[in-house]
C-alpha cells in the first residue's frame, strides 16, 4: 500500500479523492497550499504526488520546478485544467518529469482506479533511467545534421515553386513535411521540446500546401524563422543527477557461469564482457543458487563436475527458484557418452559441451542462452520510419525485458508479421506504405490489414503519433487499434501501455492454449509446434525424437482412488513433465491421460532413456486418494523423425509402439517394434 500526497485547494475534490484511495487500501495526506504540501514533505516522503494546476500560493508548476531542484525522485500525477497548450504539456513532461497528467474535470472516483493502478505496476528500473541520457546525448550530437536536412528540403521545395512541374512541387514539399513531423516526434521523445515544437509549427506551415499557386513570402520567413528557433534551442537538462557513464547496450544479457577454475572465469568474463553479455562467476553449488535467487540470469553455465562430483541436481534446484522454472541451462563435461548426454537431457540441459572448452565458444554458448531466453520474452514489432524513435523505444523496452524488432513500412512490417510472430505492434501512424511510397498515411492502413487477416487480428495493436487530436484517436480505434500513445512519448507511459497489452494478450493466449489440470499444452497448440520444429530439424538435417505417454490403469485409479485423485495425478505428472525438460523440448497433453513430449536434436535412444527416467521419478509420486496413498505408472512409445515422412507417421509410431508396451505388461519405454 502506498502512501499518497494530495495537493488542491478544491478541498470537496480533495476529499472525495482521498477518501477513494483510502477505501483502495492507501494512506492520504492532503495539502490545500503550496507551503502545507512542503511541509508534509518535509515530515514524510510519498510514493506519489498528485499535483492541482492552481494553487493560492504558487501554480502547480512553480512548485514542482521549485522541488525538482532538490527531488528528482518524486512522482507526480498532475491533474489540471490549465495544461492543455503544448508548450505546458511538453514543460511538465520533459522538464518536470510528471509521471502522468489528467485534465480537469475528472471524475474523483475514476482518478483514483488510475492512480491505484499506477501504484501497483513497479517503477521504472533504474537501468532504464541510467539509459535515457546517454542515447539523449547521441540523439543531441546527430539533431544539426537532422535540421540541416529538414532545411536542405524546405530549400528545394521553394526553389521548385513555380519552376517545376506541381507534382515535383508536390513531392519535394510532402519530404520536408515529412521531416519536420519526424523531428516533431522524436525530438520531443528524446526531450527537446523547443526543437519539437518549432517542427511542429513548420509541419503546419507546409502540410496541405497548394503546389500550383507560389505560396507568400511571409511563409518562407515562418519556416526560416521556425528552423532558427529549432537550432537555436538547446536541450532541457533533465535534474536527475544521475551517473550517465554507463555505455549503452550495456546488459544485452545475464549468464551465470559455474566452473570451479578462477582464472577460466576470469577469461570467460572479459571475453563477453566484448559482446555485452555479463558472465557472473560461481565457484560452488552454493554460490551458484544465491545467485540465481538474486540476480535476473537469462541462463546458467555449469561444469558437471565443480566440487569433484557430477552437478545435475543444482540445475533442478535452480529451476525450483521463483521465476526460474524455464532457466536454459547448458553443461559442459569431459564425458560424452549417451549416458550423460541423457542425463543432461533429463536434468534440462539445452547444450552440452566436451572440455577443455575454447572460451569463445562458452561466450558463444551464454549468447545463444540469452536468446533462448529472450525468445521465452514477450517481442515487440516497433514500426516506424524514425531510427532514432526505434533505437529509444527499444531501448526502453530492451531495459524492461521485452526484445523488440523494427520495420520501417507498411510493406516489411507485414513481412515481419510473418516471419517473427511478434506478441504486440507498436505502430506509428504516419508511415511509408513501401520503399517507393513515402508519403502515404500507413499506420491505419496496416491496422485494418491485421484486423481482417485471422492470422493477426490476436495481436494487439498500439498506435503512437504527433496528433493528438481527436478525431485521430477516433480514427485509430475505429482502424481497431487497441490502444493510444502520444508523441512526444513519456517513457513509463509507453512501457506501461505496452505492458498491459501484452500482459493481457499473453493471458487470452495462454487460456487458449493451455489445458489448466496439467498445465501443458493442449493438442492444439503442441501440433503446429511440433510441425515447426519438425520443418526447422529437417531443414538443419537433426534429428527429433517423439515420447507419447499413457498412463495405466487409469480407468482404475478413477474407480477406486476418486476421480478428483485421478485429477491430482494429472496436475502432479503435468507439474513433473514441467519442470523436467529443457526449454527446447515441447510438452503438452495430447488428450485424456495421454502426455507428449517432443525432443528437437534428441535420437530416439536419448528420448527413450529421459523419458525412463520420467518414468522412475513417476512412481516416486505419491498421491492420496479415497483408499489412501497410491502411485502410478506409465506407458510410452518413442520414435523419431527419421522413422516417419509426416507428423501424422510419426505420431502413428510412436501409438503402436505405446500399444505394444501395454501388451507387453506395461509401466515400460517402447522404441522399436
Ligand atoms: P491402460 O491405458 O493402462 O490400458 O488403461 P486405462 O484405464 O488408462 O485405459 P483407458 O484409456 O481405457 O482409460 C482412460 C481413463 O482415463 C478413462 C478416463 O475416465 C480417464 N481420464 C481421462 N481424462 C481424465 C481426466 O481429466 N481426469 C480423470 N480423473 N480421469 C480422466
Ligand atoms: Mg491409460
Ligand atoms: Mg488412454
Amino acid at each position: 500500500m502506498s502512501r499518497l500526497l494530495l495537493i488542491d485547494d478544491d478541498a470537496e475534490f480533495r476529499h472525495t479523492l482521498a477518501s477513494a484511495l483510502r477505501d483502495l487500501g492507501h494512506t492520504v495526506v492532503e495539502a490545500g497550499r503550496a507551503a502545507d504540501a512542503d511541509a508534509e514533505l518535509a515530515r514524510a516522503s510519498v510514493d506519489l504526488c498528485v499535483l492541482d494546476g492552481l494553487l493560492p500560493d504558487a501554480t502547480g508548476l512553480e512548485w514542482l520546478a521549485r522541488r525538482r531542484g532538490a527531488d528528482d525522485k518524486l512522482r507526480v500525477a498532475f491533474v489540471s485544467a490549465y495544461w492543455r497548450d503544448a508548450a505546458s504539456r511538453s514543460r511538465l513532461q520533459h522538464e518536470l518529469w510528471v509521471d502522468m497528467i489528467f485534465v480537469k474535470p475528472i471524475d474523483p472516483l475514476y482518478l483514483a482506479h488510475e492512480l491505484d493502478s499506477t501504484l501497483a505496476s513497479p517503477s521504472p528500473s533504474p537501468v532504464l533511467r541510467d539509459h535515457l541520457p546517454e542515447l539523449r546525448s547521441r540523439y543531441a550530437a546527430n539533431l544539426p545534421g537532422r535540421i540541416d536536412a529538414a532545411e536542405a528540403a524546405v530549400d528545394r521545395a521553394h526553389a521548385l515553386f513555380g519552376k517545376a512541374a506541381s507534382a515535383a512541387v508536390g513531392s519535394a514539399v510532402a519530404d520536408a513535411v515529412h521531416l519536420a513531423h519526424r523531428l516533431r516526434g522524436t525530438a520531443g521523445s528524446y526531450g527537446f521540446p523547443a526543437v519539437s515544437l518549432a517542427f511542429g509549427r513548420l509541419e503546419s506551415l507546409l502540410r496541405g500546401l497548394p503546389v500550383d499557386a507560389e505560396p507568400p513570402s511571409e511563409l518562407w520567413d515562418a519556416a526560416t524563422t521556425a528552423l532558427k528557433d529549432a537550432r537555436a534551442a538547446g536541450p532541457v537538462p533533465r535534474p536527475m543527477g544521475i551517473d550517465a557513464a554507463r555505455a549503452l547496450g550495456a546488459h544485452r544479457g545475464r549468464v551465470l557461469l559455474l566452473d570451479d577454475d578462477p582464472d577460466f572465469l576470469r577469461l570467460v568474463a572479459a571475453i563477453a564482457a566484448r559482446s555485452a553479455i555479463e558472465v557472473i562467476p560461481a565457484t560452488s553449488e552454493k554460490d551458484a543458487i544465491a545467485i540465481c535467487a538474486t540476480l535476473p540470469v537469462d541462463g546458467a553455465i555449469v561444469d558437471v563436475n565443480v566440487e569433484g562430483r557430477g552437478t545435475y541436481p543444482v540445475v533442478r534446484k535452480l529451476r525450483a527458484l521463483p521465476g526460474r522454472e524455464r532457466l536454459p541451462v547448458a553443461f559442459v563435461s569431459a564425458d560424452n557418452s549417451v549416458a550423460t548426454r541423457a542425463a543432461a537431457a533429463h536434468a534440462g540441459a539445452v547444450r552440452f559441451l566436451d572440455k577443455p572448452v575454447e572460451p569463445d565458444l562458452l561466450v558463444e554458448l551464454a549468447n545463444e542462452l540469452v536468446s533462448l531466453a529472450r525468445r521465452n520474452h514477450s517481442r515487440v514489432l516497433i514500426v516506424d520510419d524514425d531510427p532514432d524513435y526505434v533505437q529509444l523505444a527499444s531501448t526502453l523496452l530492451g531495459d524492461a525485458g521485452i526484445e523488440s524488432i523494427s520495420a520501417g513500412s507498411v510493406d516489411a512490417a507485414l513481412n515481419e508479421l510473418d516471419v517473427r510472430r511478434p506478441d504486440l505492434v507498436l505502430c506509428d501512424l504516419y508511415l511509408p506504405m513501401g520503399d517507393d511510397d513515402v508519403r502515404a498515411v500507413g499506420g491505419l492502413d496496416l491496422c485494418r490489414t491485421m484486423r481482417l487477416s485471422p492470422r493477426y487480428d490476436d495481436i494487439p495493436v498500439v498506435l503512437v503519433t504527433a496528433r493528438p487530436d481527436v478525431a485521430s484517436r477516433l480514427e485509430a480505434f475505429r482502424a481497431g487499434a487497441d490502444d493510444y500513445v502520444v508523441k512526444p512519448v513519456i517513457p513509463e507511459e509507453l512501457l506501461a501501455r505496452v505492458r498491459v497489452r501484452l500482459d493481457r494478450a499473453h493471458l487470452i493466449r495462454r487460456a487458449a492454449e493451455i489445458d489448466p489440470t496439467t498445465g501443458l499444452m493442449v493438442r492444439r497448440a503442441f501440433a503446429r509446434q511440433l510441425a515447426s520444429a519438425l520443418s526447422e530439424a529437417r531443414r538443419h538435417g537433426r534429428p527429433l525424437s517423439v515420447a507419447l505417454i499413457d498412463l495405466d490403469h487409469f480407468k482404475g485409479v478413477n474407480d477406486t482412488q476418486g476421480h478428483l485423485a485421478g485429477d491430482r495425478v494429472l496436475e502432479g505428472i503435468g507439474a513433473l513433465m514441467r519442470r523436467s525438460f529443457r526449454v527446447y523440448d515441447i510438452v503438452g497433453r495430447w488428450g485424456g491421460e495421454e502426455l507428449v513430449v517432443a525432443f528437437p536434436g534428441e535420437a530416439r535412444q536419448v528420448a527413450a532413456v529421459v523419458t525412463e527416467r520420467l518414468l522412475a521419478e513417476t512412481r516416486e509420486l505419491a498421491f492420496e486418494g479415497d483408499k489412501g496413498t497410491f502411485s502410478v505408472t506409465f506407458t510410452a512409445g518413442v520414435a523419431s523423425s527419421d522413422e516417419a515422412p509426416t507428423l501424422e507417421a510419426l505420431m502413428t509410431i510412436t501409438d503402436r509402439r505405446l500399444y505394444l508396451g501395454k501388451r507387453q505388461g506395461r509401466a515400460r519405454v517402447v522404441r522399436d517394434g
